[in-house]
């Protein structure tokens, strides 16, 4: 699995893998930060993983493992590109 950075735009497609819960499956959203580390379900697991927030008040994270990665446009990724060759 490609690892999820801030700035990635991707979807939750699978459910909660402690509890099953699907209410998030098909939400798109920008990564605005990732965070390592132990994090907790709603329904009281607690994981030590990778964790995509979609605010950066961390008010909203999903499990790395529920989502994936949306191709960002061509566009943006040859002006990275191009940006890196320059530097
Ligand atoms: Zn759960």
């Amino acid at each position: 699995m490609s690892a999820i950075r801030p700035g990635d735009l991707v979807q939750v497609v699978r459910p909660q893998p402690c509890c099953g819960a699907m209410q998030s499956i098909g939400k798109v959203f920008v990564v605005a930060s990732v965070w390592h580390g132990k994090g907790f379900c709603d329904c009281g697991a607690m994981y030590s993983t990778e964790t995509a927030f979609e605010r950066s008040d961390a008010a909203a994270g999903y499990v790395a493992s529920r989502l994936k990665k949306i191709d960002p446009p061509a566009l943006d990724e040859d002006e990275v590109t191009d940006q890196e060759l320059v530097a």
